[in-house]
């Protein structure tokens, strides 16, 4: 494997959108649920998202509509020219058949494992699992270098012109000379250290954000209106973010809104972006998967410095919740 370290996660997605060449009337089919971040570059290149839910065993692309979706764009304008899927939460997409179909179209996948670092699948790990993976090391993900990214790539080449593209593409001569249009997407050198350190850290990370999970899970499963996301066989996830669903929109805001008054945050999962107002043009091909995460669904506390009793604070206030 090959690895640019980059600026940002959306920068490594945007470099990598460009290294496949995408560009004005292109369409690029995107997970819907998801960051912003995963769809934005799709913009930033002139071409258009458009957007595929979820299934429900990983909240991630369905394969099924991705295929649906491939053959309905084929049929009314063109061959999509990238699939962006998206290890979401730090869980796993259904890579096997995400990437039969996009061979069997000959399509490039684009893996968005931004939230991913340290989960495996099958025993890979993600970021590695397509043509290119993408990663963040902001400030809120698994590790961080306050703020960074990575592509990573099989090919040699690709990530040297990901290297020269992100230097602002200095041909080789020793005035500067310029034949393509660079950027600035370099991690700077203080930050590269950081990430030295940090990288190092990372199965420790991993460690505490399972035990929260546990934590929350072994608490919390006497309640049958809570549900968590288990891993399929196969699937590890780093579980960046502990989210359950809940049975109720209603009851989602109750448990929100009962942690907040203890200055508690937990946050609503991800708005699919197929109902942001600012891709409200965008076709989608939807299943009401990610639309009912987004009204059922809470991300929990879910720090990887949570002490035993922070954890246990937000457990007395949910159980009292919904024993209520
Ligand atoms: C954080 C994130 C990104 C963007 O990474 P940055 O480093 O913040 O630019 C992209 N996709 C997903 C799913 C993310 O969570």
């Amino acid at each position: 494997m090959h690895v640019a370290v980059l600026s940002s996660g959306t920068a490594s997605i945007h470099m990598a959108l460009q290294l496949l060449g995408v560009g004005a009337g292109d369409e690029v089919l995107c997970q819907s649920f998801t960051f912003s971040a995963s769809a934005n570059p799709i913009i930033y290149q002139g071409a258009t998202p458009v957007f595929i839910d979820s299934e429900t065993d990983t909240w991630n692309m369905s394969p099924e509509l991705l295929e649906i979706a491939i053959k309905d764009r084929m049929n009314t304008y063109k061959k999509p020219k990238a699939i962006i899927a998206v290890h979401l939460y730090g869980m796993p997409y259904k890579a096997k058949e995400i990437n039969a179909i996009a061979k069997k179209y000959d399509i490039p996948v684009i893996e968005d494992s931004a939230e991913a670092l340290g989960s495996t699948y099958f025993g890979m790990k993600c970021g590695t699992l397509s043509d290119m993976g993408i990663l963040s090391f902001n400030g809120n993900k698994i590790i961080t270098t306050s703020g960074g990214g990575a592509l990573v790539t099989k090919s040699l080449e690709l990530k040297q012109r990901a290297v020269f593209l992100s230097t602002q593409a200095r041909d080789n001569k020793p005035h500067y000379e310029h034949s393509s249009i660079g950027y600035n997407y370099r991690m700077s050198n203080v930050l590269a250290g950081i990430g030295r350190g940090q990288m190092e850290v990372l199965d420790e990370r991993v460690a505490a954000r399972r035990r929260n999970y546990e934590f929350y899970k072994q608490h919390l499963s006497a309640f049958d209106t809570i549900s968590f996301l288990e891993e399929p066989q196969g699937f590890y996830s780093n579980r960046w973010l502990t989210c359950i669903t809940t049975s109720s929109y209603e009851q989602r805001e109750q448990l929100r809104l009962a942690l907040l008054e203890d200055d508690i945050e937990s946050r609503p999962l991800w708005k699919p972006m197929h109902m942001q107002p600012v891709f409200k043009q965008a076709v989608s091909y939807t299943n009401g998967v990610s639309e009912h995460l987004f009204s059922h669904g809470l991300c929990l506390p879910s720090g990887s410095n949570l002490t035993q009793h922070d954890l246990e604070r937000v457990l007395q206030i949910l159980t009292k919740t919904l024993s209520q």
